[in-house]
């Protein structure tokens, strides 16, 4: 049995106003979740504050990115001996916004995805396709190159301890939201190519499903037989409806 995971990535939004009143109301509604592992992944500044502000709950806290190098003059980085030390449990790396934006490879996200596993953190390493790499039929191949980059560097077994998380780019922040057959589909593969790796870090592998998720669509997602819970971006920065998110999970 694979415990779901709705991890909320609140992006580059959030100020101590608004993050304190989205923590009130997430913490007064959590008793509510029954099964699902939850957790928050605030802007670096924040992760500190929200820590202190999580202790004694049961959401956990993510980053939202990482330096793939421990330490040194990397200016403007943050390295997971950081993260660790701020309490952090997880880890998002290869978010759409990083690869697309900022031009990080799959050889680099990889090198991330190491640096966190160094520290005994739980990397969430996101894969997924554009829209015209879908229309060209290549979601397979595309999602496939994204997670052997990891594998290659990494070692299949490595995944025992990672989540990864489907994002197809054209459903992130689109309110276009894959169905829930399309998503299903591409977690089966990743399943299956993890599979032909090792049976028991696939079978054990958490897969979240991630784009345009809200309340209203969250139950059939998660309904999926591969669909282990979800990577949520808006629909994380209110309380009611991540809240409705996560006990749609579990
Ligand atoms: C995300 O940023 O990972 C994401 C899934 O965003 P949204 O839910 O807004 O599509």
């Amino acid at each position: 049995m694979r415990q779901p995971l709705v991890a909320g990535n609140w992006k580059l939004n959030g100020s101590r106003e608004r993050i304190q009143s989205l923590l009130d109301g997430i913490k007064a509604g959590i008793g509510e979740v029954n099964d699902a592992a939850v957790a928050v992944c605030p802007p670096f500044v924040y992760l500190d504050e929200v820590k202190r502000q999580l202790d004694g709950t049961r959401i956990g806290l993510g980053a939202q990115d990482v330096c793939e190098q421990d330490e040194g003059a990397f200016t403007g980085e943050v390295s997971a001996p950081m993260l660790k030390e701020v309490g952090c449990k997880y880890v998002i790396v290869g978010h759409s916004e990083r690869r697309n934006l900022y031009g990080e490879s799959d050889d680099f996200t990889a090198r991330k995805f190491a640096s966190v596993r160094r520290q005994g953190l739980i990397p969430i390493l996101c894969v997924g396709e554009l829209l015209i790499e879908r229309e060209q039929g290549i979601t397979e191949q595309v999602v496939a190159r994204q997670l052997d980059a990891v594998i290659e560097l990494e070692g299949v077994e490595a995944l025992a301890d990672a989540v990864v998380a489907y994002e197809p780019v054209w459903a992130i922040g689109t309110g276009k939201t894959a169905t829930p057959e399309q998503a299903q589909d591409v977690h089966a593969f990743i399943r299956q190519r993890v599979a032909q790796e090792s049976q028991s870090v696939a079978d054990g592998l958490r897969i979240l499903y991630g784009g345009s998720v809200k309340a209203n669509n969250a139950a059939e997602l998660f309904a999926q037989p591969d669909i282990d819970g979800g990577l949520i971006g808006g629909a994380s920065l209110s309380a009611d409806e991540f809240l409705a998110i996560c006990k749609a999970a579990g």
